[in-house]
């Protein structure tokens, strides 16, 4: 996906899409759900679904309203795989059970987030510990795929130690954690309290992953203190967010722009709203997209994406080493040897990627 998605800046790294709008939950911060909305017809949705396998789209996230309810998911994974499509979900988890859980196996689910807001229900959400711990367990017993939890910092959470409870639990069942901040209806930012801070600062402690090193570096740490980022959003292209209609937007809180339709969606309109700036940038705490731009700085300056990356992180804590996945990067991009060649070479005649081992040479050529 890497390689595929680093070949040309005219192919979405990453398409969020929408098979049903409404919701089994109502939780008060959120402005993407609806309580009425029918599924998307499965032959419809099997060719957005085509569509974005045919723009060259690296990873497919289903996501809603609550993407379980929509009585054909199984089989909407299963078409995303076919076209070559890495498949994720973004669920609330409540109608998880072990047959569930077996049934996105078998669809070939490769990753599934779910975000807990607290560890006892209160108005504000219903995504607490207390009542997802079981279905955690299943999904710790069962699943073949990949599982992250999100925790959410911000203002309309009421305590923010529940955040570093849920993460410490994602970690004690073998999970991923990541930390989200909350976002008002436009995506932008609401600063943290000196407590959620620090709440904050402990997470990032327990995690030691390619991604979330990525993540909380630069952006997040801005986001935390209320600081605007420099950066360039490639929403619209790099990253596309497809509604129930159809219809193309930037991302989940800046809809109706470009808006539109998939089907009509070209190769000029990804370079073009690719390209375009975005006045939301600054305070935008939408984080997958933030990863999606890090991941396009990659190909157009992956030395300097690297060495930027790895040089903040060592300034903020001077004791770090760089997990596996860091240093092997390290090692393709920012180290001159003559073993690095007959690597990229031998890994790619082993997985017979030949366009691949086109992409990855242009890659070292790029970054001597
Ligand atoms: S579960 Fe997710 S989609 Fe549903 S209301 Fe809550 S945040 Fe929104
Ligand atoms: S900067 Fe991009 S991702 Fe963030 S809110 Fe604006 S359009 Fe959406």
């Amino acid at each position: 996906m890497f390689a595929r998605t680093m070949a040309s800046p005219a192919t979405p790294i990453l398409a969020q899409i929408i098979p049903i709008r409404r919701c089994n939950l109502s939780c008060t911060y959120c402005n993407e759900y609806d309580k009425h909305s029918p599924p998307v017809p499965l032959d419809e949705m099997s060719r957005r679904i085509d569509k974005l396998c045919k723009l060259g789209t690296g990873i497919i996230t289903f996501s809603g309203g609550e993407p379980t309810l929509h009585p054909d998911l199984d089989l909407l994974i299963q078409r995303a795989r076919e076209g070559d499509a890495i498949v994720t979900i973004i669920t609330n988890g409540y109608l998880l059970t072990p047959d569930r859980i077996k049934r996105l196996n078998a669809a070939g689910l490769d990753y599934l987030q779910i975000s807990i807001d607290n560890v006892q229900p209160d108005e504000v959400s219903k995504k607490s510990l207390k009542v997802l711990d079981r279905k955690l367990q299943w999904l710790a017993e069962y699943a073949d795929f990949d599982i992250t939890i999100n925790s959410v910092l911000g203002s309309d959470i009421r305590h923010p130690e529940d955040a570093f409870r849920i993460a410490a639990r994602a970690r004690e069942l073998g999970f991923t954690s990541t930390v989200g901040v909350l976002h008002d209806g436009s995506g932008q930012l609401k600063a943290l309290s000196p407590v959620q801070s620090d709440v904050y600062d402990r997470i990032l402690k327990l995690r030691s992953g390619l991604f979330s090193f990525v993540h909380h570096d630069g952006f997040q740490r801005n986001i935390v203190q209320g600081l605007p980022n420099q950066w360039h959003c490639p929403a619209g292209g790099r990253f596309l967010y497809v509604c129930e209609d159809g219809l193309v937007h930037y991302c989940s809180q800046q809809r109706g722009y470009p808006a539109i339709p998939l089907a009509r969606y070209t190769r000029e309109d990804i370079l073009r709203e690719s390209a375009k700036p975005k006045g939301c940038a600054p305070f935008c705490t939408i984080s997958c997209v933030h990863q999606t731009a890090m991941l396009d700085s990659f190909r157009t300056q992956p030395r300097a994406a690297l060495n930027g990356i790895i040089e903040r992180r060592k300034e903020r804590d001077p004791g770090w080493h760089p997990p596996l996945s860091v240093r092997a990067l390290e090692w393709m991009f920012l180290r001159d040897s003559p073993a690095r060649s007959v690597f990229i070479s031998l890994a790619s005649q082993l997985f017979g990627l030949k366009q691949e081992r086109r992409v990855l040479s242009a890659v070292e050529s790029k970054s001597r």
